[in-house]
């Protein structure tokens, strides 16, 4: 009786793995046809002075609207690009949709916005990607200085390589964020040996600064990045107390829920306009 249970558990563990299997190589081939298809979209954040509660810039974040899979989280499909390789032509339709619509959104006054960019490690480490970057710049004509590319801290399993990379985009006058800074591989050592510009503090502890406890981790953390001469812009900011308790602990920037949700390019102009009309300090959500 027990080998009969024994075996039924294993039968259904095997047909459970079998279904993820199925959706993962079926997310495989949609995934390949997604960019002809034109299902991939950008949605975009804006980053906030904490401080002055202007726009100083946003997010690129990808989205896919499969017809039949519905809407995909990137949290599914970005690490099954990434294990394919598919990571680097998306990455590339990324970059350059992106540097598109903040030029158009230069053109129409809002000058100094910059923009941010994610971009995976396996795309990071691909030989032609500095390449790649400067084309899309030359190509959409967008001021470099406008350019942030956010990369996690997984990059420095190949430190030598990595500094490398970093050295020739800080010379083409792109900047460089760590994002999800906290979460990952992060020795004190090898993040002050990077050519890096910004961190980005993971949203998990932005989170946990809600119930009174990790506020000096987070004061430390942005200390540390303060010392390293580096931008500090916090992540997934939910709740007014905590946009004071960052600004008070000297973050500059802030991004989350608080301000605006991710939305597309459409309404992210509408948010753009009104509040230039307002002439910031105060939001007005979409
Ligand atoms: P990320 O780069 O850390 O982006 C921030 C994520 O936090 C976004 O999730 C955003 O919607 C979410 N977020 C923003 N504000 C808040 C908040 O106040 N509270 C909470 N709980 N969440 C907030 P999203 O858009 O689902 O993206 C998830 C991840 O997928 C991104 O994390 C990034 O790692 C990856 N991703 C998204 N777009 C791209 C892309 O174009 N290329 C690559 N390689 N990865 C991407
Ligand atoms: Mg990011
Ligand atoms: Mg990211
Ligand atoms: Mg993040």
């Amino acid at each position: 009786l027990a080998k009969e249970s024994g075996r039924n558990k294993f039968r259904f563990y095997d047909s459970q793995l079998n279904e993820i299997m199925i959706r993962k190589v079926k997310i495989e081939n949609e995934l390949r046809k997604a960019i002809d298809r034109n299902e991939l979209k950008l949605f975009y954040q804006p980053k906030i002075n904490l401080y002055t509660r202007e726009i100083s810039g946003m997010e690129a974040l990808l989205r896919w609207d499969h017809h039949e899979l519905c809407a995909i989280p990137p949290l599914e499909f970005v690490p099954i690009a990434e294990e394919t390789g598919q990571i680097v032509a998306i990455g590339e339709w990324v970059l350059r949709e992106a540097c598109k619509q903040s030029k158009a959104w230069h053109e129409e006054g809002f000058t100094n916005l910059a923009l941010s960019v994610n971009v995976s490690v396996r795309q990071f480490q691909h030989s032609d990607f500095v390449q790649t970057v400067q084309d899309i710049i030359m190509e959409t004509e967008i001021d470099p200085r406008l350019l942030e590319l956010e990369i996690t801290e997984s990059i420095m399993q190949n430190v030598d390589e990595s500094i490398d990379v970093l050295n020739r985009l800080r010379k083409l006058n792109i900047k460089t964020a760590i994002d999800d800074f906290g979460t990952g591989y992060s020795s004190l050592h090898i993040l002050k040996n990077l050519p890096i510009d910004t961190i980005k503090i993971d949203k998990s502890f932005i989170h946990d600064i809600k119930a009174g406890t990790q506020q000096s981790l987070v004061k430390s953390i942005i200390d540390m990045g303060k010392n390293l001469k580096l931008t500090v812009v916090a992540e997934g900011v939910e709740h007014e107390h905590q946009a004071e308790l960052l600004a008070n602990y000297q973050c500059e920037f802030g991004q989350g829920y608080l301000f605006l949700k991710p939305v597309n390019a459409y309404d992210f102009e509408r948010f753009l306009v009104r509040n230039d009309k307002d002439n910031v300090s105060k939001f007005n959500m979409v």
